[in-house]
């Protein structure tokens, strides 16, 4: 939702302080949130037309048929392992997949009486798109821009971002993270990792991850201290002699890293039949100068927040990641809301996991990072107690990073703390105007 210059009348983002056509400054806009400001809860739906193609086609997002069935293989599965192991009554499972059966009946209604739309809930909003650092202060501009929109700065010959190894400036990042065991489980699962990759001249990336690890108590602490091990590793080894030159590179570095990973723990839990059937999730963020680099696969989110906003209606919290879980996508397809999911009895079932399959498909995106940016990555420990609201809330009303994320698992423990809870947080700020070419 863009807004209009009042004085050459072309199109603003709702945060922008400075029109990025005529550079004159402009007055605050009334989209521009504080951290009071009530978030509402949930994205609006959107409408989703059924193509030939079999996919469902989500304005930027796809469901696709063959998700669909992993989905109900992966609950069948799941209850029949419960059952074997004795961790749930064939009673439980009797009623959870009747439960499935009959959502799965009202999509096929739906579907049979001819709908060409199917209701759907955007599950990734749009973010902010910038092409452009400025010189000045570092913030994020379109390609057409000529002022800076935050700075009001000529942007003349300003550096693009995700081309070639450019730093425009010298962003700092502080960087905290935590692992709570919380109020119920005996042992913690999760895995939480922060560090730096030397990267040649004289350059460092910062890496941060989370693992959920599950099957067993000892087999799903071993599966997600695995994947942070060989992901890092692998990540460091690669990136220490062939940094990637593009985003995309980047990227497939990353798929590479989580499915060696993958192929570990795989290997390892059919070899050993005290870790058989055991997964783990695994979400990284890799930061490279102002380029945010995600992967994941499962339920671990991560998160973009900034109060002048994310997204392009300004909303100051985006998720970046898909939650591979059942009952997201019956939130996608309107069973369920989101609100119901969080406490839904299938929540942890996963139909993407690391080392449950020989092959992984793993998510990526890259992201331009800007000063007052917030990268927060967390296990759904967090997110069952606690909602985005709450998150921006406690995010930007703590300053000191270490602190904000010891609250956060407060207050998931607080509400019951029914799971292990990790939180990663990268508070982003402005360094010194800084142009140097490397690679
Ligand atoms: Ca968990």
């Amino acid at each position: 939702m863009n807004t209009r210059c009042p004085f050459c009348g072309a199109s603003v983002m709702p945060r922008s302080r400075f029109c990025p056509t005529c550079g004159q400054a402009l007055p605050q806009s009334p989209l521009r949130r504080s951290a009071s400001t009530p978030i509402a809860n949930g994205d609006p739906p959107v409408e989703g037309a059924l193509t030939n193609s079999k996919r469902l086609q989500i304005s930027g997002d796809t469901l696709d048929l063959r998700e669909l069935i992993n989905v109900v293989e992966s609950s069948v599965q799941w209850w029949q392992r419960g059952l074997s192991s004795h961790a749930v009554t064939r009673e439980q499972a009797a009623r959870a997949i009747d439960e499935l059966s009959q959502i799965m009946r009202s999509l096929s209604q739906q579907l049979a009486q001819g709908r060409t739309t199917i209701r759907v809930t955007r599950r990734l909003p749009a973010l902010r798109t910038f092409d452009i650092a400025c010189p000045s202060c570092g913030s994020g501009n379109r390609a057409n821009a000529r002022f800076c929109q935050r700075c009001g700065a000529l942007l003349n010959a300003a550096p693009r971002y995700g081309v070639g190894f450019v730093q425009s400036r010298a962003l700092k990042f502080h960087i905290a993270a935590r692992t709570d065991t919380g109020r119920v489980r005996q042992q913690n699962q999760d895995a939480v990792y922060t560090g730096e990759i030397d990267l040649p001249g004289q350059q460092k990336a910062h890496i941060c991850l989370v693992a959920d690890g599950m099957g067993g108590a000892a087999a799903g602490e071993y599966a997600s201290r695995l994947a942070a091990d060989v992901s890092r590793a692998y990540l460091e080894r690669e990136s220490a002699c062939h940094p990637p030159l593009t985003d995309e590179a980047w990227q497939a570095l990353l798929r590479d890293a989580v499915r060696a990973a993958n192929r570990q723990i795989y290997d390892a839990a059919r070899t050993d039949t005290t870790r058989r059937g055991m997964g783990t999730t695994l979400t990284i963020a890799l930061i490279v100068g102002d380029r945010l680099h995600i992967a994941s696969v499962g339920d671990s989110r991560a998160y973009l927040l900034n109060l002048d906003g994310v997204t392009d209606d300004g909303s100051p919290a985006a998720q970046l990641t898909s939650d591979h879980s059942l009952v997201a996508r019956l939130v996608d397809i309107g069973q369920l809301t989101p609100e119901q999911a969080r406490t839904h009895p299938q929540r942890n079932i996963l139909y993407r996991s690391i080392g449950t399959d020989p092959s992984v498909d793993v998510d990526t995106r890259s992201e331009a990072l800007e000063p007052g940016d917030i990268v927060l990555l967390c296990s759904d420990g967090l997110v069952n107690h606690v909602n985005d609201e709450e998150i921006v809330q406690i995010a930007f009303g703590e300053p000191d990073p270490d602190r904000a994320v010891t609250r956060l698992i407060n207050l998931a423990n607080e509400r019951g703390g029914r799971d292990n809870i990790s939180v990663v947080m990268v508070r982003v700020e402005g360094g010194r105007n800084d142009e140097r070419r490397h690679g």
